[in-house]
């Protein structure tokens, strides 16, 4: 495996700096040519893809990359591609009706009890898969402060919300100021008691974790609200050192951490890799929550793979490695209709006494029917 060379002359002090890291992303074509060394179809797909969808990489995910292979997990997360341009029939334009069910620009509450906050619009770094792509850097449809107000408002005077998920973009992108804000003015809400903070830094820019945003987690963290973060590994490569000392420092501050990985054709479809991913998860102390089959957005089209093949893939966990790095396996379904959770069938059949099982090595054992009707 091999690396890019643009930063070996960094020092550590800026390379582990957030803000430096920040400032320093790859966001022209030239920039990142000069970091990776483009094929030339990736030189065409980068000019054609720049104007539609957003491109930036942090220096330190551009470093992950293994400049040997061009299928590269890493690569093909982060590098613009030809076929985003291509619209598949089925798709949509806003597949989860996120911008319908909104009572209040920023909120979409589509589940009674949960809400999903907008708190920006912007991210470290605009990852190729993602479902909110039409919207995400586009400076025309970021919320000002104003319209945070009214969500919170909204929230304030809604009180079958109980679970709040401060998403975008990427919250992390805001100060940590601007989170303790957020969180203060939901542990002001009676009726609001947990706090998602959906974020992808953990992956794509693991130094934002600073000893100030542990301070706003610690201090936020009460018997009134209880704060929970999500994040988004989709690559055991993605779980680094640096990564891992991230997990770390939020988990001691008292905030559980839960992934969110999402189910990419040619960079995590199969049971190896799913399993790798887990396993290390769970050694950093994240909880693998849910496996995300890809929705229809336009522009994701080329990372989309079959039910069958996630199906698969739970078949292939479940049983063979430890219970806590089984996700369930979720389908966002279009038009809000929210998430169902797929099983592979382990019943095999039904008689009027026994009910026929199959177990994670494929063997059939019967299991009376015992109990009071
Ligand atoms: C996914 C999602 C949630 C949270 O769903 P959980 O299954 O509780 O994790 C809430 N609101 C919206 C709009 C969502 O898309
Ligand atoms: S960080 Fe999240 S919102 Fe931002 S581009 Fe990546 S997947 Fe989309």
């Amino acid at each position: 495996m091999r690396h890019t060379t643009a930063y070996t002359d960094i020092a550590p002090s800026d390379w582990d700096n957030w803000r430096w890291q920040q400032r320093n992303r790859v966001r022209t074509l030239d920039e990142l040519d000069g970091a990776i060394g483009l094929a030339p179809y990736e030189k065409n797909a980068f000019t054609s893809c720049k104007d539609r969808f957003k491109v930036a990489i942090t220096p330190y995910y551009l470093g992950l990359i293994d400049l040997d292979d061009l299928n590269c997990p890493i690569r093909k997360q982060a590098i613009p591609s030809a076929e985003e341009l291509l619209t598949w029939p089925g798709e949509l334009e806003d597949p989860l009706a996120e911008e319908k069910h909104m009572p209040v620009p920023g909120l979409t509450h589509r589940y009674p009890d949960r809400a999903l906050l907008y708190a920006t619009h912007n991210c470290a770094m605009y990852c190729r898969f993602c479902t909110r792509k039409r919207k995400v850097g586009n400076a025309a449809t970021a919320l000002g402060k104003v319209d945070l107000t009214a969500a919170l408002e909204h929230i304030r005077r809604t009180p079958a919300i109980r679970d709040v998920i401060i998403s975008g973009g990427d919250p992390l992108s805001l100060s940590n100021e601007r989170l303790a804000t957020i969180f203060d003015a939901l542990a002001s809400i009676e009726h609001v008691e947990i706090a998602r903070l959906g974020t992808r830094n953990l992956v794509t820019l693991p130094q934002r974790v600073d000893s100030g945003l542990a301070d706003v987690l610690r201090a936020s963290q009460s018997r009134h609200l209880a704060i929970w973060l999500m994040t988004h590994f989709n690559h055991p490569r993605e779980c680094t050192e640096t990564a891992h000392q991230a997990c770390e420092r939020i988990v001691a501050t008292g905030t559980p951490v839960q992934n969110q990985m999402v189910l990419l054709r040619g960079i995590n479809d199969n049971i190896e890799t799913v399993t790798e991913l887990n396993k290390r998860l769970l050694r950093m102390r994240v909880k693998p929550y849910y496996i995300l089959h890809a929705d229809l957005a336009q522009g994701i089209g080329h990372f989309r793979t079959s039910i069958e093949r996630g199906l698969s893939i739970i078949k292939g966990l479940r049983g063979h490695m430890s219970g806590l790095g089984v996700p369930q396996y979720v389908v966002d379904l279009p038009d809000g209709g929210g998430k169902v959770a797929l099983v592979p069938e382990s019943k095999v059949r039904t008689t009027e006494k026994h009910i026929i099982f199959r177990n994670y090595q494929g063997r059939e054992i019967s299991v009376p029917i015992v109990h009071q009707s």
